[in-house]
């Protein structure tokens, strides 16, 4: 990889950051609830109805409105794209990749500014926004390069008389379904992993956050991508979302989101539409149960300190969150009363406000889902901190700790997407890693050990596709720790690694005797 390195993340402590921060969030606050169009063709197209963002930490305020896609209009969006895609498979890699490098310097000039706005818009505190942003940078960066390094595509023999080749080219027409919990990273890096490889997109950001999708189509447009590449088509999901899925000219749908509506997605999918005459493809990025587990021979503050911020990192509503914790059993007590006084001090308010390490959940009805499971923790295991939520003024869910819970539990089945963690005692080293596997997900999952041989056992037997050894479980860095899962937690891809771009494409051997 050519002169790749990843976006280094803003260090608040400086007051000269932490000025501009704040600058950023005023420049935000002056522009909240504006207007914004569709974008089809390149042309803005504006709607009765909309789709109103709010701010999830003070739920009357909006952030914008957007205007939202009706089926004629994803059939317009998609013959744009279509019309696109006949001349954007043409231009070159090194002037696709170009597009990318320009778009991540002018993200790069307006950093905070895009931060602020997933402060304002996600409930992003400064430091998860500004995660985002960089990974966001990243995407842009990573992909551009590895576009680069394939655009000759790879070498074949050819014997005496022959000349064989082996070229990469485009799929077709693209649907991103993209999530509001990486509202930027994983909104930008599946759309110019589609791009990049030269095929043409309809956009349809999460409807909790868009703003901030539509703020990056005008970065790619201010970068040179030509009209049409990527059509901004926020919309519902029963209605556009399918209705786009279901399209014969659809080639592939790369989603991220829930594992219910992952599944929706590749099952419609695999339905031959009249007039189709492809087998589409889904790339899909679905959701997780994550463990860290704890060993005896650990440092276990180490532990404490993983197992915290990986779960009440941006509210735990990251897949790859740490929502179980397995503790073998001689330093179990130690690790869930330092784990509560973490817990405990964790400061919850305004993400606006830098002094707050966490801030709300998304909306209203994960505000709901997530209560409900407190409720059903209460149930289940040992209240140990938080167990309370207020949706007063935003949607702020506290803490959650359940210990002695049951491996079979349904809080430590079930993906509740929010700040709860539960706790569980194991036997033996070998027991903790058996109830971590235990299942259908395998996304990401840490050990916490001093015994190497314990580290090797976990390589082999901890099934998840980003493991992580005394380190917390979130957090992966494009081109350092690709990201994507087995099993119920999508379709294997690697988000961030060097084969993802090859899931956008087709490769076509060429021979030719001579
Ligand atoms: N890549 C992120 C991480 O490693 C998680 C992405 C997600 O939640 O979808 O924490």
């Amino acid at each position: 990889m050519i002169n790749y390195k990843h976006e280094p993340f803003t260090d608040f402590s400086v007051e000269e950051n932490k000025q501009a921060y704040l600058e950023a969030l005023k420049k935000v606050e002056s522009q909240l609830g504006a207007d914004y169009p569709l974008i089809i063709g390149g042309e803005r197209i504006t709607t009765e109805e909309k789709i109103v963002s709010y701010n999830p930490a003070k739920k009357t305020e909006v952030i914008g409105s957007v205007s939202k896609a009706s089926k004629d209009l994803a059939e317009k969006a998609m013959q744009e794209a279509d019309k696109a895609f006949k001349s954007w498979k043409k231009v070159k890699p090194e002037i696709r990749a170009d597009v990318l490098f320009k778009a991540a310097t002018i993200i790069r000039r307006r950093k905070h500014e895009f931060s602020a706005w997933l402060t304002k818009e996600a409930g992003k505190p400064w430091n998860e926004a500004d995660a985002d942003t960089a990974e966001a940078i990243d995407f842009l960066e990573y992909y551009g390069r590895q576009m680069l390094e394939m655009k000759d595509g790879r070498k074949v023999e050819s014997r005496p008389n022959e000349y064989n080749r082996y070229d990469y080219i485009p799929l077709g027409i693209g649907i991103v379904i993209s999530p509001w919990n990486f509202p930027f990273a994983i909104m930008a890096g599946t759309t110019v992993a589609a791009v990049v490889t030269g095929n043409t997109v309809l956009l349809k950001p999460a409807s909790t956050t868009p703003v901030v999708a539509y703020k990056f189509i005008e970065v790619l447009e201010e970068a040179g991508l030509p009209k049409g590449v990527v059509n901004f088509v926020p919309g519902s999901g029963a209605e556009v979302g399918d209705y786009l899925v279901d399209h014969p000219k659809t080639r592939f749908i790369s989603f991220t989101g829930s594992r219910d509506v992952g599944l929706r997605i590749n099952e419609r999918a695999s339905k031959l539409s009249p007039g189709q005459i492809w087998i589409k493809r889904v790339i899909a990025e679905m959701g997780g149960k994550d463990t860290i587990v704890v060993d005896k021979d650990a440092d276990l503050e180490l532990a404490a300190q993983s197992i915290v911020k990986s779960a009440f990192g941006f509210s735990g509503q990251k897949c790859s969150a740490c929502s179980r914790v397995v503790i073998v059993k001689d330093v179990y007590d130690q690790v869930v009363n330092r784990v509560e006084e973490l817990t405990k001090s964790l400061t919850i308010g305004d993400p606006s406000d830098n002094n707050n390490f966490m801030a709300t959940v998304i909306d209203s009805a994960a505000f709901k889902k997530i209560s409900e499971y407190i409720e059903i923790g209460k149930t289940e295991g040992r209240l140990v901190a938080g167990g309370t939520a207020d949706d007063s003024v935003g949607y702020f869910v506290h803490p959650t700790v359940f210990a002695d819970v049951d491996p079979e539990a349904r809080i430590m089945k079930e993906e509740i997407f929010g700040p709860v963690v539960a706790i569980t005692k194991a036997d033996s080293f070998e027991e903790a890693i058996d109830i971590a596997n235990n299942t259908e997900y395998g996304l990401t999952g840490a050990v916490i050990t001093n015994d190497r041989m314990n580290l090797e056992y976990a390589r082999e037997e901890f099934h998840v596709g980003n493991l992580y050894f005394n380190r917390g479980c979130t957090g992966a860095i494009v081109g350092y720790q690709p990201f994507g899962g087995f099993n119920m937690s999508g379709t294997d891809s690697k988000a961030g690694g060097p084969d993802y771009l090859t899931l956008h494409m087709q490769a076509k051997t060429t021979s030719e005797a001579f």
